[in-house]
Formats: C-alpha cells, structure tokens, sequence
C-alpha cells in the first residue's frame, strides 16, 4: 500500500519513518542502510532524502551518508513522542506492544501536535512507552499544568 500524502505536519508516514529511524542510529545513517531497513530501493531512499535535506531536516553529505540537523533532530523528538504516546493508547484498547506500535505508525502522521498534547496530558504525561521512554520536555511544556484548551 503506498501512503505517501502528507499528514498534518507536512510529512509523508515514509519522512517520518526515515527521521525516526536516523534518531534512533544516533542521527545518521547511509542511504544504503535506510534502504535495508524500509526494505525499499535506494534510488527511492536517495528522493525522500533530498526532500528531507530541501526542507533542512537532513545534511546529505558525500557517499550517502545521511545526517539529522538541529532542526531534524527536534523534528525527529517530536516524532518518537507522538508514535509513543498514540502506541500507548492502543495498548489500552487491547493492542499489545509491537501490534500497537505497528498500527499507530499507520496513522500517527496525520494526528496534529494539539490533540497529542491533550491526549498526553489527559494520560498523565506517561514516562514510558511500548517502544522506549517518553521525553516532555520540549514538547507538552507550557501546557503540563493547567490545562489552557
Ligand atoms: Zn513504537
Ligand atoms: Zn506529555
């Protein structure tokens, strides 16, 4: 299945997937290992990657290798914190771990920064996900204590 509109942040579930990926191996990686990973063609992997660098997410430097800008990495932090605090729901609704993962990668794209934030929030700003640790900080800030929405 090709799902390649953008959601609400202006990026395709495959952008998202590719930064998410980048921040989890440290923020760079080799197109060629993107490619393993999506099980994709390079030539496709190297298309995304360009429209990653035009949007000054990534530096794509010489021999393929792929580099997150400070920007990119913020990007890729709200990311992580949106599919793991919409995996967390679906584990509350009879998903376990890596089947909720999975499914909320399907649409997390297209969930806006505002609901996750509430749904954060009316979660209790939880410090653990399926897949890893949930980090607030920068992302439901301001909104953490009184509820102003
Ligand atoms: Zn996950
Ligand atoms: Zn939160």
């Amino acid at each position: 299945m090709q799902m390649e509109s953008a959601g609400d942040d202006g990026l395709s579930p495959r952008k998202v997937a590719y930064l998410k990926f980048l921040r989890e191996r440290g923020n760079a990686a080799r197109t060629g290992e993107i490619a393993e990973r999506f099980s994709v063609d390079p030539s496709t992997v190297t298309r995304t990657v360009r429209e990653l660098a035009a949007a000054g997410l990534v530096f794509h430097q010489p021999y393929g290798r792929v580099t997150l800008t400070e920007k990119g990495v913020a990007c890729a932090d709200f990311l992580v914190w949106r599919h793991r605090v919409l995996g967390l729901v679906l584990s509350h609704y009879g998903l376990a771990g890596e089947e909720a993962c999975r499914e909320a990668e399907r649409f997390e794209a297209y969930v806006s920064a505002g609901a996750v934030r509430r749904i954060c929030a009316s979660l209790g700003h939880p410090t653990r996900g399926i897949c890893g640790a949930i980090c607030h900080d920068a992302l439901c800030g301001a909104d953490r204590e009184g509820e102003n929405f």
